[in-house]
């Protein structure tokens, strides 16, 4: 299996709300868009959730496709107030929810095991470069 992650500049994201990003193309490779941000720590950790939520929605048949339909359709109802959460993937009905939730669980551990408060860590995703 073939992955590729990489830092942007934030301004280039596909989704300007988003700070990590991932699609897998057609050769099964995976690719991860991560936003600078001040400390390597949040930027690795925020690829390592990225990654694992790709790996784990193509492992279990969920496409990229259904997931950025779901964050579209969400994007409209966070504008409007109609959302549970404050990002697509923390949403019950999400098609990846368990999959986010996962991740989450990895990125922090991650952080905390590198000594960073997950305070400082929210601090650096609010502030990308
Ligand atoms: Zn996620």
């Amino acid at each position: 299996m073939k992955i590729i992650i990489e830092t942007i500049d934030h301004c280039s994201q596909r989704d300007p709300d988003a700070i990590g990003d991932w699609h897998i193309e057609k050769d099964n490779c995976i690719v991860v868009r991560v936003s600078k941000m001040d400390d390597p720590i949040s930027e690795l950790a925020v690829a390592i959730h990225e990654l694992q939520e790709a790996f784990l929605c193509w492992r279990k048949g969920v496409s990229e496709e259904e997931v950025n339909l779901f964050d579209f359709r969400w994007a409209e109802n966070f504008k409007n107030k109609l959302t549970q959460s404050d990002e697509p993937g923390g949403e019950p009905d999400a098609p990846y929810h368990w999959e986010h939730q996962a991740s989450n669980q990895t990125e922090n551990t991650f952080v905390l095991s590198c000594g960073m408060s997950l305070k400082e860590h929210d601090r650096n995703c609010e502030n990308p470069i």
